[in-house]
C-alpha cells in the first residue's frame, strides 16, 4: 500500500498533488506593497485600510472587532526578517 505525498501552499494551506502545483500556488498570492490608512477611530491603530499590490490593484480592508494578533501576523513578521 503506497503512502500518499502531498504538498501544502504555506500562505493559503491547500494542498497540492505535485510540488510544482505548490510552488505555483505560492507564487500566485501577491504581497503588499504599500497600505494608505483611510480611516481611524479610537486608539492608535486604523479601522480601514488599503493595501496596493505589484499587479496595480488596491485592496481595500476593514477590522471586525479590533486588531488581530494572530500566528499569521507573526508569520508575515517572520519573514519580512528573512528579507531585510
Ligand atoms: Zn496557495
Amino acid at each position: 500500500m503506497p503512502p500518499l505525498a502531498y504538498y501544502k501552499c504555506v500562505k493559503c494551506k491547500r494542498t497540492h498533488d505535485s510540488f510544482m502545483d505548490a510552488v505555483k500556488c505560492e507564487n500566485s498570492h501577491l504581497a503588499a506593497v504599500s497600505v494608505r490608512e483611510l480611516e481611524y477611530r479610537s486608539g492608535a491603530y486604523p479601522f480601514r485600510i488599503s493595501l496596493m499590490f505589484p499587479d496595480g490593484k488596491e485592496c481595500g480592508y476593514i477590522t471586525d472587532d479590533g486588531i488581530y494578533m494572530g500566528d499569521e501576523v507573526d508569520y508575515a513578521r517572520d519573514k519580512d526578517k528573512k528579507h531585510g
